[in-house]
């Protein structure tokens, strides 16, 4: 047996089924809007419309009911939703939020839109979701709220976080963008904060393009989500609003096209989910036993709904560097059909955002510094070495890939499983 990338012949050659998800459903809805002529229902002013269309507004109810919330608010996209939210519970400039370095870039962002400072705090090895313990040692009399993330489809450790939380007063936005149907203690993903925000982008689950769905049970959150997505400033005279702060608004609303095609897509999300996870067990089931590899844990009382299959590395057992095993993984393997130029396996995930020239240069709104140099009492840290479990993760440990998404076959899944023991037998090639 020759490993692939010293010429040997790869696992395989054909490419892994696409993810495709739309069929004559989401058809059906959005020609039901087109036929309709009315694209989108919004008004930005106090009426009737201020709500949405009958598309927008049926996707809340269903979605309200689907995760037993009170609200569900739809908008453009979840960093819509994140924004919205930081707004919603009232962060004033010089606040601080505290973040995690390890998720897409909007959950850590979202505060430096109200002139709020992100704090990161650093990850769980085993988890990968902002660790309670260094989410402690980042509060100060400053801090308001915690932008928690469910990384990769397990959701966080909800009732240590919610009981720091309660002792200091702050609030829990619950990014589920990547863990729609996860559930903790028989709970959704997304409704374990004060407010949660799913995203509806082509990359996650089920989608419409784009888009995002905020819930909370909150009348007051609510009102004021509703009105920060759709130019609160003109409507807060009419709808007789009083607390206008943060009630700048903007233009977060969904068309009746994405709605109609994410009502469709909601139905399935309980079978595309069951179906990521029976697929990743059965990975996990046979990964296991390969020494230098730790499949992915699930918290207890938790389920996953494995947005990604982030699997640990040991380069000491191993001994061979992560980023020459994912070389060689990468060419035993072919990319995932619609995928080939997203770099199918990978080593790790986003880079630790406090790393990005925004936090090392502190130059976010306007050059002068803005929040950063007003607020001197305020001075996190964003140097290397910040989150050090997040940078070895990144840097060091995870191989990160998508290949168990449905349709995947049984036949599918032991390909990818025996290109992991191929290039685990052969390493000594890769000396
Ligand atoms: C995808 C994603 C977002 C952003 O979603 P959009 O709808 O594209 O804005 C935010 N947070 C996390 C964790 C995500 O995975």
């Amino acid at each position: 047996m020759k490993l692939a990338i010293n010429g040997g012949a790869p696992v395989r050659k054909d490419p892994f089924p696409p993810y495709r998800v739309i069929g004559q459903e989401e058809k059906d809805g959005a020609m039901r809007v087109l036929d309709s002529g009315r694209l989108s229902g919004f008004l930005g002013a106090w009426h009737e419309y201020f709500y949405g269309g009958p598309e927008v507004r049926g996707l809340e109810e269903e979605w309200a009911k689907y995760f037993s919330v009170k609200h569900a608010i739809t908008v453009n996209s979840a960093t819509s939703g994140l924004f919205a939210a930081i707004g919603a519970i009232g962060i004033e400039p010089g606040d601080e939020v505290i973040v995690t370095p390890y998720s897409m870039s909007a959950s850590a962002v979202a505060p430096l839109v109200y002139g709020a400072i992100p704090v990161f705090a650093d990850i769980e090895p085993d988890h990968f979701c902002l660790d309670v313990e260094s989410i402690k040692r980042c509060i100060t009399s400053r801090t308001k709220a915690i932008i928690i993330v469910d990384l990769f489809g397990l959701p966080y450790d909800a009732e240590a976080v919610r009981a720091v939380a309660k002792e200091h007063g702050l609030k829990i936005i619950e990014d589920a963008a990547q863990a729609p149907y996860a559930s903790y203690k028989g709970k959704f993903a997304g409704t374990l904060g004060d407010i949660g925000i799913f995203s509806l982008n082509y990359h996650k689950h089920i989608h419409c393009g784009e888009g995002g769905v905020i819930v909370t049970d909150d009348d007051e959150l609510a009102e004021r989500l509703q009105l920060i997505r759709n130019h609160a400033e003109s409507v807060v005279v009419g709808k007789g609003v009083e607390n206008i702060s943060n009630m700048l608004g903007f233009n977060y609303r969904m068309t009746e096209l994405e709605a109609a095609v994410a009502r469709a897509q909601l139905k399935k999300l309980a079978p595309l989910a069951k179906e990521r996870q029976a697929n990743a067990a059965y990975l996990t089931e046979k990964l296991k036993d390969l020494p230098c590899l730790t499949p992915p844990k699930v918290r207890t009382g938790c389920e996953h709904v494995y947005y990604l299959h982030a699997i640990r590395y040991d380069k000491e057992r191993a001994g061979v560097p992560r980023d020459k095993f994912i070389e060689a993984l990468k060419a035993e393997l072919p990319a995932i059909q619609g995928k080939e130029k997203e770099g199918h396996i990978r080593g790790s995930y986003v880079k630790p955002i406090y790393l990005q020239p925004m936090f090392q240069k502190r130059i976010a709104m306007g050059s002068g510094g803005f929040p950063w140099s007003a607020f001197p009492a305020s001075n996190p840290s964003y140097q290397p070495g910040t989150a050090p479990v997040c940078e070895k993760m990144f840097f060091e440990e995870l191989i990160i890939h998508e290949h168990f998404t449905p349709p995947f076959s049984r036949q599918d899944l032991d390909d990818v499983v025996a290109a992991f023991y191929k290039v685990w037998e052969c390493r000594g090639e890769l000396a």
